[in-house]
């Protein structure tokens, strides 16, 4: 059975967020009320309509664009795909390099791989040890022949942010197209698309206590993009589909909430997310944060725990009530470690014995005390049935 929520320690929150009240009550009535299909020309339809461009207008807001330039996607990873490929495939160079990074999301990294078996060349710069990419490794990968730089604002397991700006800089000045996945830092921080320079730009709603299914893709105005999909003339002709109206008003609400409290969130979130990580590092020997500490969003830790399992941690700590996560990817029946974490240096050990907390807008100091006190003794339960030591290949 389901532990009652009020008990349960959600810590989370870059796997997905719970749907805010006010952002559900936006919601309700463009289910069944207001029900019209916002591309009619009768009153129902442009009653969506309306309610479709103002949540336009909220979205261009928490990314300081332009409302014609946002194009609703169905997700985070339509958006990126839709960037990559898209982008690509609009470009008429006969030879075709892109360039992103190895700790990407998979929704960017797998879409460059179709992009690869298209014939166009990637280059997948390396990141140091404190995962963050060097801007200049940016420029050394760049070729006569680069059509597209993607790179992604804040890292999901990590939560490390890299030097967007200077690398939107680089690719101003070698007149190459610049995507970012801002997908985990969109409403943990400000965001400002000229200030970033990038000329496209994801973001998901149900990362920023939005509905699942719904995100954005920002397209610069005189961005080249082939559409995806083959249908009707929605989104100006770059994104067919119906809209879907209700979760499109929910991710302009939670957009509309995200811009006016990230900042002062963001202050109480990094409070509760450093005492656990503090108690944590400090209670339990041989416990290593991953990831430059000094360069994170304010919610996100991601700690190597010596000698226990990650997924038998996930487990044991789901059956005591909280939730947090591995960066392990499940394939064929094997757990695989994090292509972040072995990217950043760890061995594959390592990588396998840590474990991501990411804390949210709802997270309570109750909550952190609690989890402070559940934690250790389960890693140390976790580690007397461990076989291997607790020696680590590297002190971080
Ligand atoms: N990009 C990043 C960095 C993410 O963390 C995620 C989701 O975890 C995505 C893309 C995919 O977004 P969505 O879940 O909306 O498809």
């Amino acid at each position: 059975m389901l532990r009652a929520a009020a008990m349960h320690i959600y810590l989370d929150y870059n796997a997905t967020t719970p749907v805010d009240r006010a952002v559900l009550e936006a919601m309700l009535p463009y289910f069944a009320e207001n029900f019209g299909n916002a591309s009619s020309i009768h009153s129902s339809g442009q009653l969506g309509r309306s309610a479709v461009d103002a949540a336009r207008d909220s979205v261009a807001a928490l990314i300081g664009a332009k409302p014609a330039e946002v194009v609703f996607t169905s997700g985070g990873t339509e958006a990126d795909n839709l960037a990559l490929l898209g982008s690509v495939m609009a470009s008429n160079q006969s030879r075709k390099h892109v360039i992103t990074t190895a700790i990407e999301h998979h929704a960017v990294l797998n879409a460059a791989q179709a992009l690869e078996k298209q014939g166009i060349e990637v280059t997948y710069v390396s990141v140091g040890s404190g995962g963050v990419v060097d801007p200049q490794d940016i420029r050394r990968a760049l070729r006569p022949e680069t059509i597209l730089i993607s790179v992604m604002h804040a890292n999901n397991e990590l939560g490390t942010i890299q030097g967007i700006a200077e690398i939107g800089r680089t690719a101003a000045e070698a007149d190459v197209y610049f995507h970012c996945d801002a997908v985990q830092s969109a409403g943990k921080m400000p965001l400002d698309v000229n200030r970033l320079g990038v000329d496209l730009l994801s973001v998901s709603a149900h990362k920023i206590y939005g509905p699942k299914g719904v995100g954005a893709l920002y397209v610069r105005t005189g961005t080249p993009l082939e559409p995806q999909f083959h249908g009707g003339h929605h989104e100006r002709d770059r994104r067919p589909g119906t809209e879907n109206v209700p979760g499109i008003v929910g991710f302009g609400k939670a957009a509309e909430l995200a811009k006016m409290n990230c900042e002062t969130d963001a202050v109480r979130i990094a409070v509760f997310r450093d005492r656990l990580e503090e108690m944590l590092t400090g209670s339990l020997g041989s416990v290593y944060v991953n990831g430059d500490r000094g360069r994170r969003v304010a919610n996100t830790t991601n700690l190597a725990f010596a000698g226990a399992g990650g997924e038998a941690l996930v487990i044991a700590l789901d059956l005591q009530g909280i939730s947090c996560s591995t960066g392990a990817a499940c394939s064929s029946g094997a757990v695989e470690p994090s292509h972040v974490l072995l990217a950043i240096g760890l061995t594959a050990d390592e990588a396998r014995s840590s474990l991501r907390f990411s804390v949210g807008r709802a997270t309570t100091s109750d909550e952190i005390d609690r989890a402070i006190a559940i934690i250790p003794p389960t890693v140390e339960r976790l580690r007397a049935l461990s076989p291997r030591t607790l020696a680590p290949a590297h002190a971080r």
